[in-house]
């Protein structure tokens, strides 16, 4: 089965032995999309043999959706317990999974998410926890974790990627994500693009360090992609048909992950250059952006990065001599003076699991970059859009491009492209340019 022409609902419920040797499959059963869709929300439980929803929403989400679903509860006589989150931003972490977990009702036999980003990532973390199934009625095109089988929380201050199951049941009534603020329907689209520098690095990394790379799921992501970037310019004017392949987009690539298991498919160098701002802001108690906001202004940084690959001859003297000369000590100095609280989790993981410093790994590595240098500057030619065009394309949905517009600083992003290599075990572009010698020589913005 080719999955980059499938709808949605063909993907689900049902096992796809692959070409790349698994088999794939998500633990989402139950899908609308469309105008109306919370109309469904009798027939999504049905499907998932629950009778009682623990009802999850915060003011904003509340005041968003509430007059849609409630109509839907009362029609249907379907009991529920609602509760709402009471802070103003609640963050995904202890205090609100706390709460969460304290006002649960144990005669509920399901949780529903009615949200976005972290009410959705709270609430698969609380469905986890208390073994019962989740959905969720999306209120705003934000982000692709919808349907993925992640939470990104907040543990101890640090960013942390929670693995559980994706939701159960997924309603996107685009009714109610018409409606979603402005900046975030921006969001969805930021985090969406980040999808051409995803492939583009799962495809490097599968060569140079032979991670696990599948063309189906990879084909997958840019169909879903292109479904969005096709509509983009609509989503300025709240045209429905954009808003539903927008939400459409983003639920397919989150069912992109759940195939793969693993993020790659949807997240490369621009997802930690947020992951990064957001760290930055935890230490210094600021709020930090949308995550789709950061992440699409992360996505112009790196096109334009690996555009400057191109450029680039690898010298196999100036690469080896560049590790020579490479001190853990300062790494440490520097990954302390970035990372905050995270820096010492991450300069362990290095010494003891990654070990991507070490010489004689790099070597090897560097072997294959160099006799794969065609192949990479291919892999970039084919999966790059023209950066130009795409910038002006955001610009006309009126997003950020540029880190200025949402008050970072050169040297937090600097910080951040040093860094990214740091964070995972993932190889990205930064991964990339530390091995070519040239991470400390390469214009970042
Ligand atoms: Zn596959
Ligand atoms: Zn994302």
């Amino acid at each position: 089965m080719d999955f980059s022409k499938q709808k949605p609902e063909a993907l689900i419920n049902a096992q796809h032995p692959c070409a790349c040797g698994k088999t794939h499959s998500t633990t989402l059963q139950y899908l609308k999309v469309g105008p109306g869709a919370v109309r469904y929300l009798k027939e999504a439980m049905d499907r998932l043999s629950v009778a009682r929803p623990f009802i999850v929403c915060d003011r904003h989400t509340y005041a968003a959706a509430w007059r849609y679903v409630e109509p839907v509860l009362k029609a249907d006589a379907i009991p529920y317990t609602l509760h709402t989150l009471p802070m103003d931003h609640p963050e995904p972490d202890e205090h609100t999974m706390g709460e969460l977990v304290m006002a649960f009702d144990p005669a509920c036999d399901v949780v529903i998410a009615l949200g976005s980003g972290v009410i959705n990532d709270c609430c698969k973390l609380l469905a986890h926890a208390v073994s019962k199934p989740g959905m969720v009625i999306c209120t705003a095109p934000s982000m692709d974790g919808y349907a993925s089988n992640s939470s990104s929380m907040i543990r101890a201050r640090v960013k942390v990627s929670l693995y559980n199951d994706c939701p159960a049941a997924i309603l996107a009534d685009t009714q109610i994500l018409m409606d979603a603020p402005e900046r975030m329907l921006q969001a969805g689209f930021g985090d969406m693009i980040a999808k051409y520098v995803s492939v583009c690095e799962w495809r490097i990394s599968h060569l140079v360090v032979g991670e696990y790379y599948c063309e189906n799921i990879a084909g997958l992501v840019r169909a879903s992609l292109k479904k969005v970037v096709d509509v983009a310019p609509g989503l300025a004017q709240r045209d429905p048909a954009a808003v539903e392949a927008t939400v459409e987009g983003l639920i397919l690539s989150g069912i992109a992950m759940s195939f793969a298991q693993i993020s790659r498919p949807a997240s490369g160098l621009e997802h930690y250059f947020s992951h990064l701002w957001e760290m930055m802001a935890l230490d210094r108690g600021q709020l930090s952006d949308l995550h789709g906001i950061q992440v699409g202004v992360g996505t112009f940084l790196t096109l334009r990065l690996l555009n400057h690959m191109r450029t680039i001859v690898p010298d196999r003297a100036g690469a080896l001599a560049f590790v020579e000369s490479f001190s853990n000590a300062e790494w440490e100095e520097q990954t302390r003076a970035i990372c905050g609280k995270a820096a010492e989790t991450i300069i362990t993981q290095e010494h003891t699991q990654y070990h991507k410093n070490d010489a004689a790994l790099h070597a090897k590595r560097l072997d294959r970059i160099i006799a794969g240098w065609p192949t990479i500057l291919g892999i970039i030619e084919e999966e790059l859009p023209d950066a130009d065009a795409l910038e002006k394309l955001g610009k006309r949905i009126g997003m950020p491009t540029t880190p200025a517009e949402l008050n970072l600083s050169r040297e937090d992003v600097y910080n951040a492209f040093l860094a990214s290599r740091d964070i995972r075990d993932k190889y990205l572009t930064s991964s990339l340019l530390w091995d070519l010698g040239l991470l400390y020589e390469v214009p970042v913005q």
